[in-house]
């Protein structure tokens, strides 16, 4: 097991959203994190990157608990997270932003890094020199995701990477979600439209308010009555 979480309970000032939420994730596995608008995935993966402090239980990432770390340094122990908004510097170029995702890393290491991210992803070495915010929607996703495998992860989380993309760009990112696993790197992936997550999942868990009700391998979500009805539109 890479990640743990147990029991998390976590939300903004006094308002609780999550409900003593736990979930596992282990080594080389895809997980996804499906669940309506307002369940509670974006919190789940804020307070694992450290963005918002928890309010009780345990996050445990390869055996040292990090609950109340700084984001900085949770990124340094090899967990990284790409937000939804993908916070890139618009008006940096393509390698500019990879290389800020480098801060962590000793400048020796930056050129292999971007050998690996240009092979993932060749539009991004074709585009090398572009400005971030001029580029697709798509483009910047992958970008967004570059960034974060600059900081060499052992463990990725990603928030809604298909949100707004169209629909052959979206294989294309959760393709690169595949590869990104392939290559070794654990991945936690929150996603609202959950049939394409499922799809390249290893594992999935179901969140409603606040808490998992249900959990299973991606093939049985997908033929879950209960998903099927309110997450798939079936
Ligand atoms: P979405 O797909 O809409 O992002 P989600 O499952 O990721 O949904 P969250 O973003 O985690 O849901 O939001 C869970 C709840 O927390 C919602 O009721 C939301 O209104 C509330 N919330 C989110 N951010 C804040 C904040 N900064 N302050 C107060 N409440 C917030």
């Amino acid at each position: 097991m890479i990640l743990d979480l147990q029991q998390l309970t976590a939300g903004y000032r006094k308002l609780q959203i999550l409900h003593e939420l736990s979930l596992h994730v282990d080594r080389h596995e895809i997980v996804s994190l499906i669940g309506a608008n307002g369940a509670g995935k974006t919190t789940t993966l804020r307070a694992i990157a450290g963005l918002i402090g928890t309010m009780g239980g345990k996050i445990v990432f390869e055996g040292e608990e990090i609950q109340g770390q700084r984001p900085d340094t949770i990124v340094r122990s090899g967990l990284v997270h790409v937000a939804q908004d993908r916070a890139l510097f618009g008006d940096l170029q393509v390698w500019e932003n990879l290389e800020m995702g480098a801060y962590t890393q000793p400048r020796s290491s930056i050129k292999g890094s971007l050998d690996e991210v240009f092979d993932l992803f060749p539009i991004l070495a074709e585009r090398r020199k572009q400005v971030a915010k001029t580029m697709s929607g798509g483009q910047q996703q992958m970008l967004a995701i570059g960034r974060a495998l600059m900081a060499r992860p052992r463990c990725l989380t990603l928030d809604e990477p298909s949100v707004g993309l169209a629909p052959n760009l979206v294989s294309q990112v959760l393709d690169a979600i595949k590869a990104i696993r392939d290559s070794g790197v654990t991945v936690l992936i929150v996603e609202q439209s959950a049939r394409q997550a499922l799809a390249i999942s290893d594992r999935a868990y179901v969140i409603e308010n606040g808490a998992i009700v249900l959990e299973g391998t991606g093939a049985e979500l997908s033929d879950d009555p209960r998903v099927r009805e309110a997450y798939l539109g079936m």
